[in-house]
């Protein structure tokens, strides 16, 4: 049997697509490799949001080079955002890659590979293409959370962003097809989904008749084995009272937002096209706290845009304080060529934005840290997901809020079970409990 192998950058979505092309491949009788060495065929599926994730697939397409005049039968094909963006540049730089393929080609990666082992030569297929709902997945029996794409593309056009130009324009998938794939994955263990989109609160408006999230949370929501739904990401502009009303209405979604501020300056914001004012989106989350009001929140961030001043900075340091957010992910700009930021005047220097990013990272840690004191002494519910990592004798899960807790299971809570955990102690990344009661008995708590 042939062997392919699969090496992933980049972001949950790549993680996801990679997962669809493995599935897929098996289907056609190949075989997963974790060695690279023995593989007939080596995918690397790319990520064009950052310089540095570029550079990492160059290097590592150098590295297979070598392995390919050792074996010139290898297939090698790039996959993802940068064989969307750079397919040229791919083929002039690494020219030992056989197939370069964007993700609208990605249901048909078998029939690419067979014709570049028929034909012998390099194939190029980076069009549009129909939106098709994969939902093969190498077996994982069992798997306790799982990803579940809604929807492709993005429109907003964010200056900054390659997004738009690598995965396309928005395309919901059918809510019965989603319900579908999310029923069989309960029936094989699955008790979490998280439903995926680059801007997922925008789901379902090209669909007719058109739909939303909401609408989707209820209709995931009745599926009996799903315990706990989550969702990424969203995008301020598209939340709607009807979705807030929702994330309140509808038990089993949990109270973790992913809401990307990028910047807490109004200037800033409109450079960057986002649609959005600091004000509007304070007032978004106090109408999503008045809802769901043990809503925490986690949020992207970019340091140094061009044009970023110091008074600028401030005002993002400012909004990390004010929202309170449980995690922050911050990031330093980096030009994607063809990108109106790219050209923008007044960019900001590596050095500027290495402290703004310290600075950053720095109040993102204390407020994160704030926030999760304030589980000590509260009793959460715990989705049990495996042995603590420090302590095999231990059982690890996640809360509502997406915080990891290890706790003692006293033989009686298990992998797969929701269960109340008393929080007695709040460490730097993580939590430790006492098991509150039996699993049983564990209601769903909304904590
Ligand atoms: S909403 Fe997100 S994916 Fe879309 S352009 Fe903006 S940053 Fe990129």
């Amino acid at each position: 049997m042939a062997k392919f192998h699969l090496i992933t950058y980049g972001c949950q979505m790549n993680e996801y697509d990679s997962e669809r092309v493995a599935g897929l491949l098996r289907e056609e009788s190949w075989e997963l490799t974790s060695d690279q060495a023995e593989a007939d065929l080596i995918l690397v599926n790319t990520c064009a949001i950052r310089e540095k994730a570029e550079d990492k697939v160059f290097s590592k397409l150098g590295e297979l080079r070598l392995l390919k005049a050792q074996k010139p039968e290898l297939v090698i094909g790039v996959m993802g955002c940068m064989a969307q963006l750079h397919q040229h540049a791919i083929q002039r730089r690494a020219p030992s890659v056989d197939l370069v393929f964007g993700s609208p080609a990605i249901a048909r990666v078998a029939e690419l590979v067979d014709r570049v082992r028929r034909e012998r030569r390099p194939v190029l297929e980076t069009g549009e293409g129909p939106l098709v709902k994969i939902t093969t997945r190498p077996p994982a029996a069992g798997r306790l959370r799982e990803f579940v794409t809604v929807m492709e593309g993005c429109e907003k056009h964010c200056t900054f962003c390659v997004v738009p130009q690598t995965r396309g324009r928005e395309r919901s998938h059918p809510p019965d097809v989603i319900v579908d794939e999310v029923r069989r994955l309960a029936a094989e263990g699955c008790r979490e989904v998280t439903l995926l989109g680059q801007t997922v609160n925008a789901y379902g408006r090209d669909l007719t008749p058109r739909t939303d999230l909401g609408e989707l949370f209820a209709r995931v929501g009745e599926i009996e084995d799903i315990a706990r739904i989550r969702f990424t990401t969203s995008n301020p502009y598209n939340l709607t009272p009807k979705l807030i009303r929702a994330m309140r209405d509808v038990p089993k979604v949990c109270e973790y937002f992913h809401l990307p501020l990028q910047s807490g300056s109004n200037d800033v914001l409109a450079r960057m096209n986002r649609g959005y004012t600091r004000e509007r989106y304070l007032e978004l989350v106090a109408e999503i706290r008045d809802a769901v009001p043990e809503m925490a929140f986690s949020t992207d961030l970019i340091v140094g845009f061009p044009g970023e001043t110091e008074a600028d900075f401030e005002q993002t340091l400012e909004m990390v304080e004010t929202v309170g957010y449980d995690n922050v992910f911050v990031f330093r700009y980096s030009r994607r060529p063809g990108t109106p930021a790219a050209t923008m005047p007044d960019q900001v220097a590596d050095d500027v934005k290495a402290r703004r990013n310290l600075r950053l990272l720095d109040a993102a840690t204390r407020v994160g840290a704030e926030r999760s004191g304030r589980l000590a002494g509260q009793t959460v519910e715990v989705l049990v997901d495996g042995r603590s990592k420090k302590n095999a004798g231990e059982l690890s899960g996640r809360t509502r809020c997406n915080r990891v807790v290890n706790f003692d299971g006293q033989g009686s809570a298990s992998v797969g079970d929701l269960t109340p955990v008393n929080i007695d102690q709040v460490l730097p990344h993580s939590l430790r409990g006492t098991l509150a009661s039996q699993p049983e008995e564990a209601a769903c708590l909304s904590k």
